[in-house]
């Protein structure tokens, strides 16, 4: 039986990951290099640096990537050259550092939950900025309900199977869909940048990891 679950986990997951999307981004080419170091990133990179795939990771990546072509209308992303404010999730966090490269110790990065948006990224050349969100009523309740009960530690074994799967299946639906459709993505005026240093978020994907399998009844 248990062998069963992660095999259904091994197949949701590759389903989500044959459909890797892709972003082109521009980076400096050494240590102390010149703007010329054009490559392709994706979802899968993503997942190493994150450590799991996840459906926060596939509404960050999806949301950024049509926030960015905003701000990038060459499609061709500079990664020194973007401020970003996060919402707290570690899923949201990992992936707005990794698409813009914008750093809390450079000033160009800091977490919020009062943002009433997913991310707001700013250019910093031309100071254009947009927030990010994903549309109101596409997340399935149940993934926020049960979410909910995951970080206060009450989601027993097989519960926690349960939302793995319903995430799982939100992101192949993500995927699916043209990203154009799913997030709301606003510019706003005149942003300034005023960021507010805390250390003190909840990181709630580490809270369970010490949870034993769920065993057939
Ligand atoms: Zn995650």
């Amino acid at each position: 039986m248990k062998l069963f679950i992660s095999q259904i986990f091994i197949l949701l997951v590759s389903n989500v990951l044959s459909q890797n999307p892709s972003i082109k981004v521009l980076d400096t080419d050494f240590s102390k290099g010149r703007l010329q170091n054009v490559q392709t990133i994706t979802l899968n990179d993503a997942v190493k640096l994150h450590g799991h795939l996840c459906d926060g990771l596939v509404v960050g990546f999806l949301g950024l990537k049509e926030g960015l072509y905003k701000l990038y209308p060459d499609s061709i992303i500079d990664r020194t050259n973007n401020r970003i404010v996060s919402k707290p999730s570690p899923c949201l966090t990992d992936i707005a550092i990794f698409m813009t490269g914008a750093r809390y110790q450079y000033n160009t990065y800091y977490v919020s939950d009062s943002i009433k948006y997913q991310f707001i990224v700013q250019r910093i050349d031309n100071e254009k900025t947009y927030g990010i969100k994903l549309k109101p009523g596409l997340m399935p309740t149940a993934i926020d309900s049960l979410g909910r009960l995951a970080t206060k530690g009450e989601l027993d074994a097989c519960g926690i199977d349960s939302l793995r799967k319903l995430e799982s299946e939100f992101s192949t639906f993500l995927l699916s869909k043209n990203p154009q459709d799913l997030f709301i993505i606003e510019e706003i005026k005149n942003y300034k940048w005023l960021p507010v240093l805390k250390g003190n978020f909840l990181k709630t994907d580490v809270l369970n990891k010490k949870l034993q399998n769920c065993l057939p009844r």
